[in-house]
């Protein structure tokens, strides 16, 4: 028996990384899962790659038509929602001098307007059932990143807007809890070592010797975490960000 048997997962931005590795975990502990990302083909031959029941839907999350009609197609084809992982995300770094307004904009609709928007969509449902579990992917970065004023803000949007669903929404059987990681090995720190020219391995081998546990994070150590605190074990938790990241912000 797996802690999803009967569950219906909803994660975004799964084609790939921390998202895919959480859609991997759940499904693994018995969920039929909906990857939700940007690139539909992407997103199905993910999905095919899990075990349980699967489905790949493309859908912008900082687009609300989008984002309405790729819960309704989940619900349609999987037979309900039980889980919202909002996992999707995307850099546009630079110091704030250099940082332009599309910068801002697209980071803080994808996250936060994102997170809003497939929230708004998949709480009907869980209002409905009085159940539902609420995931938010925020960062270390939350407590302040140079170069990255526009995601840092983001990221500390997400635990506030996290705060308040479980405000909101606990009295309904409805969690909803942030996770913020440290370094992930991921395309995203890929591509961040790319921007500081540095090779993939060297930049990886610098953020494992600066953190305590003398390693970076896998997309595991998230899916672990995640699958914790969206399990029926967590459910006088809410409201609260957990911070997976080796302890990297200790001091
Ligand atoms: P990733 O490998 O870059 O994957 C992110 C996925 O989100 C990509 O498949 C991307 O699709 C998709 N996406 C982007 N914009 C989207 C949109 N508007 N609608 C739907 N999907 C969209 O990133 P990751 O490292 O796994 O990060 C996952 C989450 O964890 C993000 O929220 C990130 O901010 C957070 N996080 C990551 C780290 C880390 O070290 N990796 C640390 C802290 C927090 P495309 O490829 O088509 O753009």
């Amino acid at each position: 028996m797996g802690r999803f048997d009967g569950r219906v997962a909803v994660i975004t931005g799964a084609a790939r990384g921390i998202g895919f590795g959480t859609a991997k975990r759940f499904s693994e502990e018995g969920a039929a899962i909906a990857i939700i990302d940007l690139d539909e083909a992407a997103a199905s031959e993910a999905a095919g790659k899990l075990d349980t029941k699967a489905i790949g839907i493309g859908c912008d999350v900082s687009n609300a038509e989008s984002v309405d009609a790729a819960i309704a197609r989940v619900v349609e084809e999987l037979g309900g929602i039980h889980i919202l992982v909002n996992n999707a995300g995307i850099t546009r770094d630079n110091l704030l001098f250099k940082m332009t307004e599309d910068d801002w904009d697209l980071v803080m609709n994808v996250h936060l307007k994102g997170a809003f928007l497939m929230t708004r969509a998949a709480q009907k449902h869980f209002v409905e059932q009085k159940y539902g579990k609420i995931l938010n992917l925020s960062s270390v970065s939350a407590l302040g990143n140079r170069g990255q004023a526009n995601y840092s803000a983001a990221k500390m949007g997400v635990q506030g807007f996290t705060r308040t669903l479980g405000i909101e929404l606990g009295p309904y059987g409805i969690n909803a809890n942030a996770i913020a990681p440290g370094f992930i090995a991921t395309e995203m720190t890929d591509a961040t070592a790319a921007r500081l020219k540095m090779g993939v391995e060297e930049f990886r081998k610098l953020n494992a010797d600066a953190n305590p546990v003398r390693r970076v994070g896998y997309p595991e150590d998230i899916a672990a975490a995640a699958a914790f605190l969206c399990s029926d074990e967590a459910s006088y938790i809410t409201g609260q960000t957990l911070y997976v990241d080796g302890g990297s912000k200790l001091g």
